[in-house]
């Protein structure tokens, strides 16, 4: 569990929730918003720490008890709160609501950390507006959602709102090091260019990553070899799934190849770690061609959607990528 100081980006975030810290300026709610994976717990969790720590300060001391209890997460004021099945409910706010439960072990703070708090009940919503109206001393709620449209106007309005934006490459690929999980380098680089700037998602997504080599390597193979669809290595594609992640896979790389046909740079190129073959396709395929598979491709995907013969729908996406279905490439 960091601290604030080791949160990766964020930077303005970071440094107005340090600055309420010096200044003992805290307000009762926070809620922090933006898409799944881009490290708002992660950030919520280091401010919690922050404001547990008896050192004080613009963040956590990493040393003193409660900084310690903290990361081992057993620290006893600090509540982290989640859905209970699909909502989170009244009962497990209203306990909150007794004074008893806010005689804090040690530190001055109450901190309530609650995950998907869109998921709060109509009732749980208005007992969380009720404890703000009057709220004992020391509490400090975060809220954390995805999905802020979702959530009461009166409850967003009586929470100071930040709204986390997407990372820039260079620090996802920061948070996978510090994660461990960017041994690999080239995989690490493709999560990181697939992830959207969001860290979380890039972790997850290199635990896909091998499927994802398969069907390249498939792809890559139909172009070289072009063989007919019949002799194909289909066992992958038998499987509706399949071939919908295939599909995708193919409109990624040729969105690629088209890129670098445009743009002649390396700079939005999504499959990094087949750039030189990207770059040899951009080279022997034609732009129109190019466009011409994509927007087959395309089609394909919402072919697929329908009730329709998944052999016919890869076949004539193949003969398209391989141009054996063409007058002109016989
Ligand atoms: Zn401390």
């Amino acid at each position: 569990m960091p601290v604030l100081r080791d949160v990766v980006g964020h930077e303005q975030i970071k440094k107005r929730l340090r600055s309420a810290l010096v200044k003992g300026l805290v307000n009762h709610a926070y809620l922090f918003g933006g898409p799944a994976g881009i490290g708002k717990k992660t950030a919520g969790l280091a401010f919690a720490r922050a404001l547990l720590c008896r050192r004080g300060g613009g963040d956590a001391c990493g040393q003193c008890d409660d900084c310690i209890r903290s990361e081992q997460g057993v620290h006893p004021d600090l509540h982290v709160i989640r859905p209970e099945g699909a909502t989170i409910k009244i009962n497990q706010l209203r306990a909150l609501q007794g004074g008893a439960s806010f005689t804090a072990y040690g530190a001055a703070r109450q901190v309530f950390l609650m995950e998907q708090a869109e998921k709060m009940t109509l009732a749980a919503a208005n007992c969380f507006l009720k404890i703000l109206e009057e709220p004992p001393p020391g509490i400090v709620f975060i809220l954390v959602t995805d999905d802020s449209a979702r959530m009461l106007p009166t409850v967003l309005s009586r929470c100071q709102q930040y709204r986390f934006s997407p990372l820039p490459r260079e620090q996802v690929l920061q948070v996978l090091a510090n994660a461990g999980a960017g041994r690999d380098s080239d995989s690490a680089s493709v999560a990181a260019a697939l992830s959207g700037g969001c860290p979380g998602r890039a972790l997850a997504l290199l635990d896909g990553l091998d499927k994802r080599n398969a069907m390249l390597d498939l792809l890559m193979h139909i172009v070289r070899e072009r063989p007919g669809s019949v002799f194909l290595p289909v066992d992958e594609l038998a499987e509706r799934e399949g071939l919908a992640d295939f599909i995708d896979y193919v409109i990624l790389f040729f969105r690629d190849v088209l890129i670098w046909q445009i743009t002649g740079s390396t700079e939005l190129i999504i499959n990094v770690d087949r750039i030189s073959y990207i770059i040899e396709l951009a080279g022997a395929y034609a732009r129109p061609r190019v466009m011409d598979i994509l927007i087959t491709a395309e089609k394909s995907s919402a072919r697929l959607a329908g009730n329709v013969n998944q052999r016919l729908v890869l076949d004539s996406l193949l003969f398209k990528i391989t141009g054996l279905g063409d007058d002109d490439r016989g």
